[in-house]
């Protein structure tokens, strides 16, 4: 491991002036950052220490929502009464990630900040990788990609977003609220994470030295939900594809439908077009195999992964039916 300097802040403003210095990352409880450090994928200059700062409480927002401070572990949003009655999704999607002890210690800010699992990217005796190293290739595109992405990916990268917080945040609308050394602003969830493109060693579109301070989630009128994670082990394993399902219902009918899918793109995917397709429906077979067929298009398969396209289908109709009560 290179050697590094380490800090521990207390308050935000020492936070962002000691981020401001060069190769300087944020530490929070470390459940990613220091395995990449470990392994020499990431080699930060300068560490700073938020796990002090003063966002781990869960609070009301006056119009109805939540905010969810950054430094809330992610056992202690899943478990929250308020988080568990007003968005089961988030609570489901939170317990279906790592193990009990991960989610102890991991927040909900380092959470939004995983790297992907792709094996090139964490393997440095593979030379290529863009993620890690800009312009070295990627060894995944002629490799082994049976968990790689089918939508949404470019040739400088096929990596996906391994986080299920993420899936559940995205469905839900969410707010991402970080602050710099400009000021405070508020990430709409969809432009937060970045497809690839040409530059893939960006995973999100925070501003160099930009701190998460909490997550805000709108008031939800989507009471039925369920976060289905199909994976190659019943515990403690990223998802091969993950769909998130919430539903407003009118009797048997869909009044909206929120569906965004994980383990299939860089960054949590929204399933727009599939929601449409759902909006003032009645579950039918037809109407839900036609909305999971919308969820997929254009998706472009690897060698080893053609098999994500059928089964994002199959998890979206379950996860729809289950929402709902049909399962
Ligand atoms: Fe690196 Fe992305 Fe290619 Fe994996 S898929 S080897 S992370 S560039």
């Amino acid at each position: 491991m290179n050697s590094f300097s380490y800090i521990q802040v207390s308050d935000v403003e020492s936070a962002l002036r000691e981020a401001a210095r060069p190769g300087s990352r944020f530490l929070g409880a470390g459940t990613n950052l220091l395995d990449l450090m470990k392994g020499g994928v990431e080699r930060p200059a300068h560490l700073v220490d938020v796990t002090r700062l003063p966002f781990a409480e869960i609070r009301e927002l006056p119009e109805g929502g939540l905010r969810i401070g950054a430094m809330v572990s992610n056992s202690a949003a899943a478990s929250h009464p308020l988080v568990r009655a007003r968005y089961p999704l988030l609570s489901q999607a939170l317990l279906a990630g790592a193990s009990p002890q991960l989610r102890n210690m991991a927040t909900v800010g380092g959470n939004l900040l995983q790297r992907t699992r792709c094996h090139y990217f964490y393997d440095t005796a593979f030379a290529a990788c863009n993620k890690r190293k800009p312009g070295s290739g990627c060894a995944a595109l002629e490799g082994e990609n049976r968990i790689h992405a089918i939508l949404g990916a470019s040739e400088s990268c096929i990596a996906v977003h391994p986080s299920d917080m993420a899936v559940a945040l995205a469905a839900l609308d969410a707010t991402v609220r970080v602050r710099g050394l400009k000021g405070e602003r508020a990430i709409a969830y969809a432009d937060f994470h970045r497809l690839p493109g040409e530059t893939p060693q960006r995973d999100t579109n925070l501003a160099q030295g930009e701190l998460i301070t909490a997550v805000d989630l709108p008031p939800s009128a989507f009471s039925k939900a369920f976060y289905l994670k199909v994976r190659d082990r019943a515990s403690y394993a990223f998802a091969l594809v993950s769909v998130a399902a919430a539903l407003e219902l009118e009797g048997d009918t869909v009044r909206a439908a929120r569906i965004a899918l994980g383990g299939i793109a860089h960054k949590p995917w929204r399933a727009e077009r599939a929601e449409e397709l759902l909006a003032g429906k009645r579950l039918e077979p037809h109407t839900l195999r036609a909305a999971a067929a919308a969820a997929v298009e254009g998706a472009k398969p690897r060698r080893d992964n053609a098999f994500k396209i059928t089964l994002a289908q199959r998890a979206i109709v379950r996860a729809v039916q289950t929402a709902a009560g049909m399962a």
